[in-house]
């Protein structure tokens, strides 16, 4: 659809959302990452996380993670960036994933969870499951708008909650072990 005369400033945060999506993408090729899962099959949900899978198909557990990385950053722009739009909001959220996709996909990073989580065989995510883990951070972002502060908080332990029980991982732990890993914990999360 093309706008009418002076509407057009309204396209410019898609545009940008555009070009952060493929520089993204450069990076990450740049970086090794592989364009899709080495097995080659077409599954878009990958269960296993202890599988070599996972983060290499579309979805898999961890994507309710970026979900949540969505409702946090609404969290906390609403409150930054009120006068923002939100379009101009969305679009920083997408920055700010893309900048953890990138920075989560580096050697050091990834050879960081090989040693210190679960992560044993992590060989970094695929390009395609990075570009969804970014869709799933815009889902929730536009969820939290909806639901509002209470029923997001809601979602959010909920969630994390299921995850835990699930594939005894999540945000938190995700966060939490990667800066300060605890033997515990990992003893635990191979057991399954
Ligand atoms: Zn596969």
């Amino acid at each position: 659809m093309m706008y009418r005369d002076g509407h057009q400033g309204k396209s410019w945060p898609w545009v940008a959302v555009g070009a952060l999506l493929a520089a993204t993408v450069y990076q990450l090729h740049s970086q090794g990452r592989i364009w899709w899962c080495a097995c080659g099959k077409l599954n878009l949900w990958a269960g296993d996380i202890w599988s070599a899978h996972n983060s290499q198909h579309v979805f898999d557990p961890y994507s309710f993670t970026h979900v949540l990385h969505g409702i946090v950053f609404y969290g906390i722009m609403a409150r930054l960036f009120a006068r923002m739009s939100f379009a101009w909001r969305l679009c920083l959220a997408i920055g700010l994933e893309a900048a953890w996709e990138v920075f989560e996909n580096t050697p050091f990073i990834i050879q960081r969870y090989r040693e210190a989580t679960i992560g044993l065989g992590y060989e970094g995510d695929s390009i395609v499951n990075s570009m969804a883990d970014i869709l799933c951070c815009v889902i929730g972002f536009i969820l939290a708008r909806q639901l509002g502060l209470r029923w997001s908080l809601v979602l959010f332990v909920v969630t994390e909650g299921v995850l835990l029980f699930w594939v005894r991982d999540n945000l938190t732990l995700n966060i939490l072990m990667l800066i300060y890993p605890i033997d515990t914990i990992k003893s635990w999360q191979m057991v399954h």
